[in-house]
Formats: C-alpha cells, sequence, structure tokens
C-alpha cells in the first residue's frame, strides 16, 4: 500500500522525459527505474491501494512489498484469513530488488553458512539458509499455482570457484555446513579441480563474470 500518485502510462513516461532521466545508468535516491518494470509503468498494481486511508489498526503490518513482503504477507492471509493484514510499501509495488535483479532465482544453498554461524550461532545460519530454499519453493509454487506469465525454468546450477584460495574458503564452508546438520543430499560437491574443468567443460552455456 501506497500513498502517492498514479503511475504514468508507457506514453506519460516516454514523452515526460522521466525515461531519458531514470533509465540507464544507477541513478543517486534509489531513482534508478528497473529494467523489468520499465514495460509495467502503466500497470496500476505499481500504485495499488486496497483502501483511500491507511486503517488506523492491523493485526498484522508487513513492511515492503518485494518477494518476502509479500509471500509473508500471501501465508498470513492464508493461515489467519479472520486477520487484518496491512503491506506498507515505501516506493512502488516490487521496486526494490525483486523488481531489478538479475533474473535468475537461487537460493543459497550453503555458501553463507560461515558468515551467519558467525553473526547468529549454528542453529540459525541453518534456519536462514532454510528460509531462503522454503521463499524460493513459494515463489516456485506460486507461480506455477497461478499460471505467471514468466519465462521460469526450474534446474540445477553450478558454483565454480575460481581461485585456490576461494575453493579453500568453499570447501571449509561445506563441510561446517554439513557437520551442522545442513541438507547436503541434494549437492554435487568435488574438491579435484579436474573433476570440475571436466563438468564445467559439459555446460551448453556458461556465463563469465570477469
Ligand atoms: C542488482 C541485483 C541483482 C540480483 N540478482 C539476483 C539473482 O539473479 N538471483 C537471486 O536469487 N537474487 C538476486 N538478487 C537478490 C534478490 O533480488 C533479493 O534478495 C530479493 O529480491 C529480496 O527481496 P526482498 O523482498 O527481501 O527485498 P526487496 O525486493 O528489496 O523489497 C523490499 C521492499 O521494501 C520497501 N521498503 C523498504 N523500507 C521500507 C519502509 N521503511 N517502509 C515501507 N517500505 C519499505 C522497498 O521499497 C522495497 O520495495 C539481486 C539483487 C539485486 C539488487
Amino acid at each position: 500500500m501506497k500513498s502517492g500518485s498514479t503511475p504514468l502510462d508507457d506514453k506519460e513516461c516516454a514523452s515526460s522525459g522521466i525515461a531519458k532521466e531514470r533509465f540507464g545508468f544507477p541513478k543517486q535516491d534509489s531513482r534508478s527505474l528497473s529494467h523489468w518494470l520499465q514495460d509495467a509503468r502503466g500497470d496500476p498494481l505499481l500504485n495499488h491501494l486496497t483502501t483511500s486511508e491507511l486503517p488506523l489498526s492491523a493485526d498484522i503490518v508487513v513492511i515492503g512489498s518485494g518477494s518476502t513482503g509479500t509471500l509473508i504477507a500471501k501465508h498470513c492471509i492464508e493461515t489467519w484469513p479472520e486477520k487484518k493484514v496491512v503491506v506498507l510499501e515505501a516506493r512502488d509495488f516490487c521496486s526494490g530488488a525483486t523488481g531489478r535483479n538479475a533474473g535468475h532465482c537461487k537460493p543459497d544453498q550453503w555458501r553463507g553458512f560461515t558468515e551467519y554461524e558467525q553473526a547468529f550461532g549454528s542453529q540459525q545460519a541453518l534456519e536462514i539458509l532454510q528460509n531462503e530454499q522454503q521463499t524460493w519453493s513459494g515463489l516456485v509454487k506460486y507461480i506455477r499455482e497461478n499460471n505467471v506469465e514468466c519465462d521460469l525454468w526450474v534446474g540445477d546450477t553450478l558454483d565454480v570457484p575460481v581461485t585456490l584460495e576461494v575453493a579453500a574458503k568453499a570447501k571449509e564452508t561445506f563441510e561446517r555446513f554439513k557437520a551442522a546438520g545442513g541438507k547436503v543430499d541434494h549437492i554435487k560437491f568435488t574438491h579435484n579441480p579436474v573433476k570440475a574443468a571436466e563438468v564445467q567443460n559439459n555446460i551448453i552455456g556458461l556465463i563469465r563474470h570477469s
């Protein structure tokens, strides 16, 4: 929910100079328009309001309308239909990271474990990673159940440490994650650089980030 002006449609957006002002290289003060949302400027959902005024009270208030907030709101509505749920959005609907990411959706399986463990302890670190997996599953389920028009493809992914230092750190993190009880049966892991190169050579499409 956002109190603000009606979004411009595509033509208005183009003629108002906003396109020139807000597309392209990143701008200050979060003014950059997301690539993914450029064609959706006229969508009324961007500034969707279900009540003309903000309710004075609610049972559950969700802050932010990204993938996290919307999935939480959906979960709350389905779990407690009698509760009054309010979603507050400071900008446009899904205009944060959710509406401006690289287009692939990959939950962290184990890579963040050491950092989370140092900050919050082993149990919480496992739960954070588990939550990431659940959020991903929830998103895929939503897309499938609601026939959301998008290029959803679900498949295996590959992490390739490109230096020995990173490989050593990855190995240590993976072992710590496993020892703490992290789920690893669905993960194939090799510490052998020759085998890793073989896997990499069998991949049809590979994007290298330098
Ligand atoms: C450039 C980029 C590339 C990425 N690429 C990938 C990728 O390829 N694969 C992948 O899996 N992940 C990727 N990510 C990460 C992924 O997009 C995010 O982890 C995910 O979208 C976060 O969702 P969220 O709902 O937690 O946050 P957001 O989508 O950022 O939502 C938070 C919302 O809260 C609102 N908000 C903030 N503060 C307030 C407030 N005080 N009051 C009201 N509203 C507020 C914001 O306006 C925003 O809409 C990428 C992220 C970025 C930025």
